[in-house]
């Protein structure tokens, strides 16, 4: 049976990485992933999926990601020996960057560039939606992918959540209803969406996919993260959580954050005193990203993160915080050229970057414990992903 293909060889196998794309790419509509799980499901449906239909399988890159295939596609080229492209993937320029009105920057997570490319691209009608994350209602906690089309819906998402978000399950509908689509993703999503297009799997939400701006990850965590914090760590249950953030606070690093229903508000540390970073990426981390060795989304249009190891000198210019950028697509260039333009982002071009990556946390365990980590699973027969 055709979707016991992808549940035995992925999902079972721990190699979903809940992206989505398999939701979204299914004709018949008949999977979906529950919220804060991994791993989707099909749905109770009338009729069996046709023997010969594998698009769920084909088109997930949790198991078989045909990255130098997907880079040749989006680049015309595939990556060369330059250590900077051995490392970050192909790119024209990177910049460390901000958003210039202060109500959008205070509201982002670091420069708030991402939110500030999504709101200049649906004013200026290179993008009538976009695709982004944010917290459910009924569990705030818990993360969700959300369709926007204005300003206050891409604010109302800024900010990082580490929990598990399947994007790319909202594909399909954000291309039944809009023709210039842009969407914020984490490495596997692009994969994801990149994957369709190099198999030619759903054209017609591929050829919707205007802008993708990735962003760099560590990992995307189990909604137990948050659970566990709110809980365990700071003493709230979760039934009285009224509003959450993974990093809450006015200042860049900001930290895990609970409103609760009678008003009462709670904080925890980014970095110190094992505060939120520390204890969600540790612990709680979906089994693919243990395997996932692309940190800085090297196949998105832009790819954005924070810019640690240099905050405290860029803090004297803006200490509200800093989003550093990969420039890799002409399309992406071309948003950011006309945001700058317009004075909705501040760069710092031809931004230097070697030196300071290597304190960036997700940097050290993508590139190189996770390629060890491969090598030790292929020694003792567990599943990897089989990267070409
Ligand atoms: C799971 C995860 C891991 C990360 N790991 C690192 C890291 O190791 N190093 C690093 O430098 N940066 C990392 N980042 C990126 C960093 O936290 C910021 O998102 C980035 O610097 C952009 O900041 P900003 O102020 O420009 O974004 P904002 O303007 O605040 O916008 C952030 C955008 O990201 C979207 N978003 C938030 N969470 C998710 C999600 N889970 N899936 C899809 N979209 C989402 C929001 O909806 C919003 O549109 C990670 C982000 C995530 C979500």
């Amino acid at each position: 049976m055709p979707f016991d293909k992808l549940q035995s060889e992925v999902i079972n196998s721990g190699l979903c990485c809940s992206c989505g794309t398999c939701v979204s790419a299914c004709p018949l509509g008949y999977l979906s992933i529950p919220l804060g799980e991994v791993g989707s499901e099909k749905k109770p449906a009338t009729k069996d999926c046709p023997d010969n239909c594998f698009i769920c399988y084909q088109a997930c890159p949790g198991k078989n990601l045909p990255f130098s295939e997907m880079e040749q596609m989006i680049f015309g080229q595939r990556r060369g020996d330059e250590p900077n492209e051995q490392m970050f993937g192909i790119y024209k320029s990177h910049m460390v960057t901000h958003a210039v009105a202060d109500q959008i920057h205070q509201t982002g997570v670091a420069g708030a560039s991402v939110s500030a490319l999504l709101i200049h691209g649906l004013e200026t009608g290179f993008l009538d939606a976009a695709i982004v994350a944010g917290y459910d209602k009924e569990k705030p906690w818990q993360v969700r992918p959300f369709l926007v089309t204005e300003r206050q819906g891409v604010l109302a998402a800024a900010r990082s959540k580490y929990g598990v978000c399947s994007t790319n399950t909202l594909l399909a509908e954000a291309a039944k209803n809009y023709e210039r689509i842009g969407m914020v993703a984490c490495p596997c999503h692009v994969w994801g969406v990149r994957k369709l297009a190099l198999r030619k799997l759903a054209p017609k939400i591929t050829d919707r996919i205007k802008l993708v701006i990735g962003l760099y990850c560590l990992a995307q965590n189990f909604s137990l993260a948050a659970e566990y914090m709110i809980t365990q760590r700071m003493g709230v249950r979760l039934e009285d959580v009224a509003e959450f953030q993974y990093r809450g606070g006015a200042l860049f690093g900001g930290g895990t954050w609970v409103k609760t229903k009678d008003g009462q508000e709670k904080t925890m540390e980014l970095l110190g005193n094992w505060g939120m970073v520390p204890t969600v990426f540790i612990g709680y981390q979906m089994e693919r990203c243990f395997v996932c060795r692309d940190h800085v989304a090297e196949l998105a249009d832009l790819s954005a993160g924070d810019v640690w190891g240099r905050h405290h000198e860029l803090d004297k210019k803006s200490n509200l915080g800093w989003t550093g950028i990969f420039v890799r697509t002409p399309v992406g260039q071309e948003i950011m050229e006309s945001a700058i333009q317009a004075g909705a982002l501040y760069a710092e071009r031809d931004d230097t970057i070697a030196e300071y990556y290597c304190v960036n946390p997700g940097h050290s365990k993508k590139r190189f414990a996770n390629a060890k980590r491969i090598e030790y699973r292929k020694r003792y027969g567990w599943p990897v992903p089989n990267i070409t």
